[in-house]
């Protein structure tokens, strides 16, 4: 109870699994107080803080949930020019971290003008979760996945009434997709950015994954947290391929970025610092309008992980091969050659090389059963944790 200090500016409070609560805001702790909290009672805080807006937040938070879990998730815009930010979460059904995050970030910036009149945001910011149908049933998907059936073709005749809906994906990717180019075409400034959170059946790191082009590589080195380049030229039809594909002269550049496991609470706040790092990046927020804590999550959740890794190899898997991940693999773990990785209907499968894993899979959706990456040596590693 009495380490923590406080002051009135706290505005967003989350519970984590702990029962500890901490505070998340964008404010730079240099101009206004922030502080840390932790082991605070819910009672004592509630004295402490703006009861009205400690209350909302909580509710909001809770708000966040599959069964009412809506298609536009909120819209940031104060009319200045700048760039237009597409956010999107649960694009895969089991992966809420994302739209907790986009809801509290939202929350965040409508009161940040309470304690600071002179917060400026450029731009507009618009959020939108993904697969509705796969989140209310609480999976990755229903009978495709999302995030692999983003081919112009295949939108063009659904929307020309050529094939009809096969699957309930081809729903979800009529509404969202329609629902960002119509956001795309209205925008009259020069610059897009679309962030695609995900989170990961396997802990133990976090990654940003760019689309195919040097400007969304730039953008994904910029969020202060490990690239994995290359990971899809191995995937098809993703929405990061689709619209950084589709919409060139207008600019666009995608990335994704994976916040951690699925059900980790801290999956939520980095995914948090993520949005708000992005938002810097591109000039929505100042620099000084941000609070450092967001660079510091970011570091911590990176610490010993390499800065820039390329893929090697991806392990497809079809539902008749049997495949089964070896128990214990997370992100990043170094596996070495000829190490027994997996199992399936042929037998063991092995690594190639001294190399690192990604996204070993632990759910029983899913098409890919592993992804192995070579970290590049010259552009190190993040500082190892204190
Ligand atoms: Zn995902």
């Amino acid at each position: 109870m009495t380490k923590a200090r406080f002051t009135s500016h706290v505005r967003n409070i989350l519970r984590n699994n702990d029962g500890f609560y901490f505070s998340v805001s964008i404010i730079n702790p240099a101009k206004r107080c922030f502080q840390f909290l932790n082991n605070y009672s819910y009672h004592y805080q509630l004295r402490m803080f703006p009861v009205n807006l400690f209350q909302e937040s909580k509710q909001r938070s809770m708000s966040v949930n599959a069964a009412t879990l809506q298609r536009h998730l909120g819209t940031y815009d104060e009319g200045h020019p700048g760039p237009l930010v597409i956010l999107i979460g649960a694009m895969h059904g089991n992966e809420l971290a994302g739209v907790k995050a986009i809801d509290l970030v939202m929350k965040m910036l409508q009161v940040e003008h309470v304690t600071k009149p002179d917060f400026l945001f450029k731009g507009r910011l618009i959020a939108f979760s993904g697969n509705l149908h796969a989140a209310r049933e609480g999976m990755r998907f229903i009978d495709r996945d999302l995030n692999r059936l983003w081919n112009y073709e295949h939108l063009e005749k659904l929307r020309s009434g050529k094939i009809s809906p096969t699957c309930a994906e081809d729903h979800e990717l009529l509404e969202l997709s329609e629902i960002i180019e119509q956001e795309i075409k209205t925008y009259t400034g020069n610059q897009i950015v679309l962030l695609d959170l995900h989170t990961t059946s396997a802990g133990g790191g976090i990654f940003v994954v760019p689309a195919e082009k040097d400007s969304s590589r730039v953008l994904a080195l910029g969020l202060g947290a490990p690239v994995v380049d290359g990971l899809l030229q191995n995937l098809s039809n993703t929405c990061l391929q689709y619209f950084s594909t589709h919409f060139v002269e207008k600019n666009l550049d995608a990335v994704s970025f994976e916040s951690g496991q699925h059900d980790d609470p801290a999956s939520v706040y980095v995914a948090i610092a993520a949005i708000i790092n992005l938002l810097r990046s591109v000039g929505c927020v100042e620099d000084h309008d941000v609070e450092s804590r967001h660079d510091v999550i970011l570091k911590k959740h990176s610490a010993g992980l390499p800065c820039y890794s390329t893929l090697v190899e991806k392990h497809s898997i079809l539902p008749e091969d049997q495949f089964v991940m070896h128990p214990g693999y997370h992100n990043f773990q170094k596996v070495s050659r000829g190490e027994v990785l997996a199992t399936d209907i042929n037998g063991p499968i092995t690594s190639p090389e001294d190399l690192m894993i990604l996204m070993p899979l632990y759910q029983s959706k899913g098409n890919d059963g592993f992804f192995l990456i070579r970290p590049d040596e010259r552009k190190g590693y993040f500082e190892e944790a204190d």
